[in-house]
């Protein structure tokens, strides 16, 4: 017999989606385990080692569960790097579920048509943007580390649609990302770059999530 999908993932829990275009919407995150990248600055390192493999059916009825208290519309599969496991079973199940689908991802992995919504962080210069992303995603966001460069914001603008925007996301919201960003900010402006905005992770400032 056909053993049952699983996923193995860190925690699902009810929040508001902090970051991007979709920031302040309520939302269902189920995050999932490992991720293909170690980024210095990754605020989910636990991510990387922790979780547990559980049938995708035990996972969307903890969703079902959760919406039970916080009838949110969305679902974020979030991570680590969701795109490193098979999540078309679950995403398949969770439109049976009649919710919408985002995924965040880094973006190395290819895209999961049937998904709603892809916001992908793309790390500059180490790692590329899978080509499938640059028509399917939503919208792209850089995390301000002390590493990132005009130059890179100008490359991940460029591989774009003009369309999809670009967001410069201070690290953990500190003093000093938040000045770079603005320093960015306006280095796209000098260089005629339309479609780069400021960022900042909302849950953060409310303390949620
Ligand atoms: S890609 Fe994201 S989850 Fe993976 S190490 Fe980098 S910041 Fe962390």
């Amino acid at each position: 017999m056909r053993r049952p999908p699983t996923l193995k993932a860190t925690e699902i829990f009810a929040s508001v989606q902090g970051e991007g275009l979709r920031q302040g919407e309520p939302t269902l995150f189920v995050r999932l385990a490992g991720c293909n990248l170690r980024c210095g600055f990754c605020d989910t390192k636990k991510a990387w080692r922790a979780g547990r493999e559980l049938p995708v059916d035990a996972i969307v009825e903890e969703v079902a569960r959760l919406r039970l208290g916080y009838p949110a519309a969305w679902v974020c599969l979030t991570g680590g790097e969701p795109l490193a496991q098979n999540v078309r079973p679950l995403v398949l199940r969770l439109h049976e579920a009649d919710l919408n689908v985002q995924i965040e991802t880094n973006g190395t992995f290819p895209p999961d048509p049937r998904a709603d919504w892809h916001t992908v962080s793309p790390k500059p210069p180490d790692y590329d943007v899978h080509p499938g992303f640059f028509k399917r995603a939503r919208e792209a966001k850089l995390v301000v580390c002390r590493d990132l460069t005009l130059d890179a914001v100008r490359t991940v603008r460029a591989a774009f649609p003009a369309a999809t925007p670009i967001f410069l996301q201070p690290q953990s919201n500190a003093a000093w990302s938040r000045k770079k960003a603005l320093e960015l900010l306006a280095g796209t402006l000098r260089s005629g770059l339309e479609g780069v905005r400021l960022s900042a992770q909302l849950h953060k400032v409310y303390g949620i999530g």
